[in-house]
């Protein structure tokens, strides 16, 4: 096993064509942790199509092995149930450092053990890239700025973040990864990477995980009201799952540590991002307010002039394209879920 952090360029990859890319050079041996959950299972999808192999380590808190299930019996794809909280000694080229709860509902269940992922979690995936030389990338979030005083949020930005609030598990947990990122960095050479992810959204995602964009989606599709937490005016900024996916193997292939905001800059209010689901699903959908969670942010929207410039990467997506991509996933998961009810 070699632990080469680099891809080989051969010569020979130049004249070839029509062949997957990873035959023009070494084939990487990649880990992705997290990779049973939203996001992580996009980007398997992406690394395995491109002719890498995929170690995955989950432990399925909100991963589900339905997200990954098309890939078993593929020889390049392994998953490991394995909690990132504890060691784990694996040979590899590449990290992608996902794993954690994403959605308030579920970083708030167990706000210690979010903390622990975050920090032990990190440290110990850092503690593998250093032993084995392999390039590490931290999923990092947009929740660093917290209730962000500048707009839109640029990646100078130091943050408004509460330290001792029901979201500082989650946000200083993030801040604290990015710390111990670039101390490994610094400190021991570890290749690094970071990317600051805004909300994004897409198939695969939980259906009750609480999100807005999921909750309205689900809700509309069970003929629910859309619950609009507060009086609706605060904004987020929507991405689509594969531009984001796209975002990071281009920071990870890229020479440049980052931090990068990876996000879709078009800004929303949660009454506008309300009338866009209505328009797609259902005309005669509504509205229920209902009150608001503590420090929720009154608005986000990256600036993405760096990643522009640095890794010539932007969304492709808008919310419009790319909302009519999930709710046919969403609408065969709820009927599934409903046969199973009269089962
Ligand atoms: P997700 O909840 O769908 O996926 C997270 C995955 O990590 C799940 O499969 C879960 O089972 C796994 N996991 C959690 N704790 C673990 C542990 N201790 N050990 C092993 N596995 C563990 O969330 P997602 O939306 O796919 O988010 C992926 C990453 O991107 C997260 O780090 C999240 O903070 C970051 N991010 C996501 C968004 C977004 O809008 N989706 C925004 C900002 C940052
Ligand atoms: N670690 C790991 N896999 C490895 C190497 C290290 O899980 O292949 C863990 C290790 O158990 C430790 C953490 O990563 O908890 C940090 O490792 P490092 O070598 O940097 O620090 P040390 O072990 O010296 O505290
Ligand atoms: N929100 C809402 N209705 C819901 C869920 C969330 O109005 O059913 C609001 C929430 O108060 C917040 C925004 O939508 O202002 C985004 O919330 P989400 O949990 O999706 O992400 P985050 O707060 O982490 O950006």
């Amino acid at each position: 096993v070699t632990h080469n952090s680099q891809p080989h360029h051969h010569a020979a990859s130049k004249g070839l064509r029509r062949i997957p890319a990873a035959i023009g050079r070494r084939r990487l041996r990649i880990v992705v942790t997290g990779g049973a959950g939203f996001v992580g299972s996009h980007l398997v999808d992406k690394l395995i199509a491109r002719g890498d192999e995929v170690i995955v380590i989950d432990n399925f808190f909100t991963g589900r092995k339905d997200n990954l299930v098309h890939l078993f019996g593929n020889p390049r794809f392994e998953l490991i149930r394995h909690d990132v909280v504890e060691p784990i000694l694996l040979e590899v080229d590449q990290i992608y450092h996902l794993a954690c709860p994403a959605s308030p509902v579920h970083y708030k269940y167990n706000p210690v053990k979010t903390i622990k992922t975050n920090v032990m979690g990190t440290l110990n995936m850092l503690g593998l890239a250093k032993r084995v030389g392999a390039k590490f990338l931290l999923t990092s979030t947009s929740e660093v700025y917290g209730d962000p005083l500048q707009h839109p949020q640029k990646e100078t930005y130091w943050g408004n973040v509460n330290p001792i609030g029901e979201r500082s598990c989650y946000d200083e947990g993030k801040r604290t990864a990015e710390t111990l990122t670039m101390d490994y960095h610094r400190g021991a050479g570890v290749e690094v990477r970071i990317a600051r992810i805004f909300n994004t959204y897409g198939p695969r995602m939980c259906l009750d995980d609480g999100r807005v964009v999921s909750n309205f989606v689900a809700q509309v599709i069970r003929k629910q009201p859309m619950t609009v937490y507060g009086d609706g005016k605060q904004t987020r900024s929507f991405q689509y799952v594969s531009d984001l996916v796209a975002g990071l193997v281009a920071l990870m292939e890229g020479e440049h540590l980052g931090p990068f905001n990876l996000g879709n800059p078009g800004e929303f209010t949660m009454l506008e991002l309300a009338e866009v689901v209505k328009e797609t699903i259902d005309p005669s959908a509504t509205i229920e307010f209902k009150p608001n969670t503590a420090d929720d942010p009154h608005k986000r929207k990256p600036d993405i002039s760096k990643a522009k410039k640095l890794l010539s990467w932007e969304p492709k997506i808008s919310l419009r394209e790319g909302l009519p991509l999930m709710v046919t996933d969403f609408q065969n998961r709820i009927l599934n879920e409903d046969e199973g009810k009269r089962v």
